[in-house]
């Protein structure tokens, strides 16, 4: 039994998927911070917020470079995505506060990608009773604070 929470901006989103025609990751890594929600920016990687988050500062890390296949990532690419998620910890352990987290790859669209042609590692922080109103892998997203202002306390909190 789930519920759709209020969360006005999630329309602008659903109308800007439909739009989309490019890769999100390329587009974000092209893009201006601000507008693509991106965090940080390293070396070979980067971080940036999904738009469809299962919790509030729920991250991505992808490689900069349209990547496919895992195992098509560089050892510096490979290595920087999981260094990236660290420091994004880090910065959600500041920021939020969470009691743990859940970091993984849905590698194809039947293990749940929603884009299968640019992987990326999901960084989605959790807190207790969390799952009570919004299920990890369902469709009812919550979102208690707007995604710019989670990007710019990220981006702030960011370890150097
Ligand atoms: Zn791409």
């Amino acid at each position: 039994m789930t519920k759709q929470l209020w969360a006005p901006w999630r329309l602008e989103y659903i109308a800007d998927a439909d739009e989309q025609s490019g890769c999100l990751f390329c587009e974000a890594a092209a893009g201006e911070d601000e507008e693509r929600l991106v965090v940080h920016r390293g070396e070979h990687a980067f971080v940036l917020l999904n738009k469809f988050p299962y919790s509030s500062g729920h991250l991505m890390v992808a490689s900069y470079r349209h990547v496919g296949d895992f195992a098509g990532l560089t050892d510096e690419e490979a290595l920087e995505v999981h260094r990236l998620a660290q420091r994004g910890m880090a910065a959600l352990a500041e920021t939020y506060e969470p009691q743990g987290y859940n970091l993984g790859w849905n590698l194809g669209r039947i293990a749940g990608a929603g884009v299968v042609d640019h992987v990326h590692l999901h960084v989605v922080p959790r807190w207790a009773g969390d799952t009570n109103f919004m299920p990890v892998l369902a469709d009812v997203k919550v979102l208690p604070q707007h995604l710019a202002e989670t990007r710019r306390c990220l981006a702030k909190a960011w370890p150097s």
